[in-house]
């Protein structure tokens, strides 16, 4: 990786420095996007908001996740979820292998343990099927325990390409990648402000880069054209450049418990329930991880502040925001008591527990000890309805034609990540008529 330093300079003459397409928040989108830019001549940077190159990478979702490779197993044929999966899957093996990123096809086995769950699995199946998911297989007992010793279960659906990755590698190898397509990394840039400017900058032959970022320490960087994919602050980047407040983001904080190393031996690889068709999150699933920890999690409750990693975390304006969606009103109505279960599963370890051990019977309060969490932004619409596919926006009026924000990126986008970043690229030279 290149050296810090080699990224300053950029930023000094900051005020006086004009970009051609900058993107903000889009390391991963980053690689086809400076592609993009050699294509069409265009020179790509990129602005993060932390100061150290070290948390400028996958500092948020992409850096507090599960760590899961998925197959595409669930989402709805013909969408872009299902689409963008399965490819992002194949093109990010091959990213790994090409870039040595430490990576295993450990497997899945998506557990049924009760009857009433058989139904949807199998149309689980189907649908992994349609969606060409490579080497699926339904298995019965005592192929579950051939494969998983201390799981129990009646049928499963079996993935073996299904695998664990550290995303923060991933992250950090796009970024190299990046850099050697001349792209720029901006640090120490938090946007605040996108406007269409009024009046030529000094130095930028006319109006030839006419859309100005400010950041929240009053520097501005002048461009041609913008993409934002800011993650659990997509819905602010968005508004602020004119687009509407709709789809709004609800963070969804997920805590994670782990197995003690004495009982790592229980999990050898992912092991997921039957996911609840009302809900858009998978489950808490078994995780093994690469530093031999097992992961198991995560939960899915209301935070207050949107890069909250702790329990008590909060803030004013993410709360305010919450209380005076309409939208979030009517979701917590339809859901009030699984969110209300989901608050008093993540204060008590031993209602997590019984979830557990519907899986491995064998597990104990002693064996299980409190994890990390993440926070997933979750796109909801004026109805209260949770938003399952991506979402593009450009607003309206001159700056329409200038900018591109992706709104919404759930999971499994950090497996879809190089198929979404193609698309980012693609949608891009269209948008903007490059
Ligand atoms: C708990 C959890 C488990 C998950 N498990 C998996 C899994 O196993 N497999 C999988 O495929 N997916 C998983 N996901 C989903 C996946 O991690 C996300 O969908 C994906 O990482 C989203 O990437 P992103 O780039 O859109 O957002 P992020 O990774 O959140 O990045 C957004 C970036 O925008 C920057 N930003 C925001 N505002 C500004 C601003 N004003 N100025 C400059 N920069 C700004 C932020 O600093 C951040 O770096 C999980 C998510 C969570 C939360």
């Amino acid at each position: 990786m290149r050296p810090f330093r080699s990224v300053r300079p950029m930023v000094c003459g900051v005020h006086a420095f004009i970009q051609q397409c900058a993107s903000c928040g889009v390391q991963r989108a980053s690689v086809p996007l400076s592609r993009c830019g050699a294509v069409h001549k265009l020179s790509v940077a990129v602005f993060a908001s932390y100061a150290a190159l070290l948390y400028s990478t996958a500092s948020h979702q992409s850096g507090h996740n599960s760590g899961v490779i998925h197959s595409g197993i669930y989402y709805t044929p013909g969408s872009l979820k299902a689409k963008l999966c399965v490819r992002g899957a194949a093109l990010l093996y091959e990213f790994c292998e090409r870039k040595s990123i430490p990576h295993r096809r450990c497997g899945k086995l998506i557990v049924a343990v009760d009857q009433q769950e058989i139904p949807r699995l199998r149309a689980l199946y189907e649908r992994g099927l349609r969606n060409q998911v490579p080497g699926l297989a339904m298995i019965g007992p005592k192929q579950i325990k051939e494969k998983e010793p201390y799981c129990r279960g009646l049928m499963a659906v079996d993935s073996p390409n299904t695998g664990i990755v550290i995303y923060k590698y991933v992250a950090k190898s796009c970024l190299d990648e990046f850099w050697d397509y001349g792209g720029c990394l901006i640090t120490d840039f938090e946007v605040a402000g996108i406007e269409m400017t009024r009046e030529s900058p000094m130095g930028s032959e006319g109006m030839q880069y006419p859309v100005m970022i400010r950041s929240t320490k009053g520097e501005d960087v002048y461009c041609k054209y913008v993409v934002t994919c800011a993650g659990l602050f997509s819905d602010r980047l968005s508004q602020i450049s004119g687009c509407s407040p709709e789809p709004r983001i609800v963070p969804f904080r997920g805590d994670y418990l782990m197995l003690k190393p004495e009982k790592r031996y229980l999990v050898k690889g992912n092991i997921y329930p039957v996911p609840d068709p009302r809900f858009p999150f998978l489950g808490v699933h078994f995780t093994p991880r690469f530093d031999g920890n097992v992961w198991l999690g995560p939960n899915a409750v209301l935070a207050f502040k949107r890069e909250g990693y702790k329990l008590c975390d909060f803030s004013a304006r993410d709360v305010d925001l919450v209380l005076f969606c309409r939208g979030l009103r009517k979701l917590v109505m339809k859901n009030f008591s699984y969110g209300v279960g989901e608050m008093y599963r993540a204060f008590s370890l031993s209602a997590q527990l019984k979830a557990l051990q519907k899986y491995i019977p064998e597990l104990s309060i002693h064996d299980l000890m409190r994890g990390p969490s993440g926070v997933r932004a979750q796109a909801l619409d004026r109805d209260g309805n949770l938003v399952d596919d991506f979402v593009f926006d450009s607003g309206t009026g001159t700056i329409a034609s200038r900018i591109l924000h992706v709104r919404n990126a759930p999971s499994p986008a950090a497996t879809s990540s190089l198929a979404i970043a193609e698309m980012i690229a693609d949608e891009a030279a269209k948008r903007f008529g490059l």
